[in-house]
């Protein structure tokens, strides 16, 4: 639990109780990233404190709530941790990530790095049982991958300019890379440049290329404007990293090239989960788990989250 900005400590709660249409879920594993690191540092002050934080977890059904079909004890499963109203009109088009009354696990609902957690079943994706648990903490991180690469529409064969290869820059590049494009990687890390490289990504050339297809994974200062610069006419980009840094950039920018600009934010229920699920039952060159660089025992979180603002790939807390 945080206790404070920067402060964690490991603490026996009462387990939460599995109401009707909820799963209680015994965690296995759950991965940390950027959002986390925000409410950790106090940058994203959560609702109340302690606070249990964590939203890309792993688990094995360990009760089921009255009305809950299709899930059994035992089974294991990730969670899809932005639970959408599906009743407004955003939900009504499928456009779930707009919702309003969205509840963001971690963020304004308790997380899941915890032993014990409940999730509305909806929300609860069985995965098979034989899939490693380095996989199963990258299933939401590579779904809010997925989610830009659909929106943008981008076809293999292209050729695309990513910036940034932390954990969310890499599974993107994986992404892209299994959709047969190729990926040209700007990343000042040269660690986590070279496990882009090992995803299949190549080093960005220092200047001359023009692309078709930005996607800005960073939220680093400049580094969008930087790569609009190298966007091509008519080109597409795709802005994921949540920086709130005011951007430098001129109307004009955007119309004299005739950039078509995507705010692309997590990923819509049910349709880009299940494309995600679906996939770990295919065999990859890269596995989701390939973007991992540490896993770390809960006794040693806070190893884990220090450990998480420079690691060259995904850092996840193992809940045994
Ligand atoms: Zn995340
Ligand atoms: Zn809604």
């Amino acid at each position: 639990m945080l206790t404070e900005p920067g402060v964690l400590s490991v603490t026996s709660v009462p387990d939460p109780e599995c109401g009707t249409g909820e799963v209680l879920i015994r965690m296995r594993g759950t991965g940390l990233c950027g959002s986390d690191l925000a409410v950790y540092a106090g940058q994203r002050p959560p609702p109340r404190r302690p606070w249990i934080l964590g939203h890309e977890g792993a688990g094995r059904v360990a009760a089921i709530g009255a009305g809950v079909e299709g899930l059994t004890v035992g089974q294991d499963v990730v969670v899809e941790p932005d639970y959408c109203c599906l009743a407004c009109p955003p939900c009504r088009q499928g456009r779930t990530s707009a919702c309003a009354g969205r509840a963001a696990v971690g963020l304004t609902v308790p997380g899941l790095l915890s032993e014990y957690a409940v999730a509305p079943a909806r929300f609860v994706w069985p995965v098979p049982p034989d899939v490693p648990l380095e996989d199963l903490v990258c299933v939401e991180p590579a779904t809010v991958a997925w989610a830009a690469l659909r929106r943008s529409g981008i076809a293999p064969g292209l050729t695309c300019l990513v910036t940034g290869a932390g954990s969310q820059g890499l599974l993107l590049c994986r992404a892209l890379v299994e959709h047969g494009v190729t990926v040209h990687v700007q990343e000042p890390n040269a660690a986590r440049l070279d496990r882009a490289c090992s995803l299949g990504a190549r080093p960005a050339p220092p200047d001359g290329e023009t692309y078709p297809y930005l996607f800005e994974t960073s939220g680093a200062p400049g580094a969008f404007e930087q790569g609009l610069r190298r966007l091509a006419p008519h080109g597409t980009a795709v802005l994921i990293g949540l920086s709130t840094a005011r951007l430098d950039l001129s109307p004009r920018d955007l119309v004299a090239g005739q950039v078509t600009l995507i705010g692309s934010m997590v990923y819509d229920h049910p349709g880009d989960f299940a494309r995600t699920v679906a996939a770990l039952r295919t065999p990859s060159a890269t596995p989701l788990g390939a973007v991992v660089s540490d896993g770390y025992p809960l006794d040693d979180v806070d190893a884990a989250f220090t450990a998480a603002a420079t690691a060259s790939g995904k850092v996840w807390v193992d809940l045994g």
